[in-house]
């Protein structure tokens, strides 16, 4: 879609860190990380909100979170990680394609992001 930042970052038009891709599916670095290793999990096809997604994307983002989250955590020797949407402006969404936020966590950060 034009005028979106994550359409511009799969169509390789904004430069992105990317951890993991597929036919339907993109993670790269978040560039404002809250935490090292901060990761988002985008579908590669425009879509606003999770209920926007068709069911087989919707599975195949949330398959990448499930098998991309204990690499990343090994990558940065997190303990934990806080898995994440902001699903709509109210919510905090920002961007408006659908993105999970991953972010490693340890004890020693003290709880929330
Ligand atoms: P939201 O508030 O929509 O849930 O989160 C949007 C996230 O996208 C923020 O964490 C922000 O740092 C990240 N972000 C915004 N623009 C860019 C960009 O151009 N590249 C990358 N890698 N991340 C971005
Ligand atoms: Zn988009």
């Amino acid at each position: 879609m034009a005028d979106c930042i994550f359409c511009s970052i799969v169509d390789g038009d904004i430069p992105s860190y990317t951890v993991y891709e597929d036919d339907d599916v993109m993670a790269f670095l978040d560039a404002n990380p809250l935490a090292r290793g901060h990761t988002l999990v985008i579908p590669k096809a425009h879509h606003e909100r999770v209920n926007d997604l068709p069911a087989d994307l919707s599975t195949a983002v949330f398959d990448a979170v499930h098998d991309l989250t204990p690499h990343i955590e090994a990558a940065v020797d997190a303990e934990a990680t806080t898995i994440a949407v902001n699903n709509g402006a109210a919510a905090g969404q920002e961007v408006p394609h659908v993105h999970v936020h991953v972010v490693p966590r340890s004890e020693a950060d003290g709880g929330r992001p």
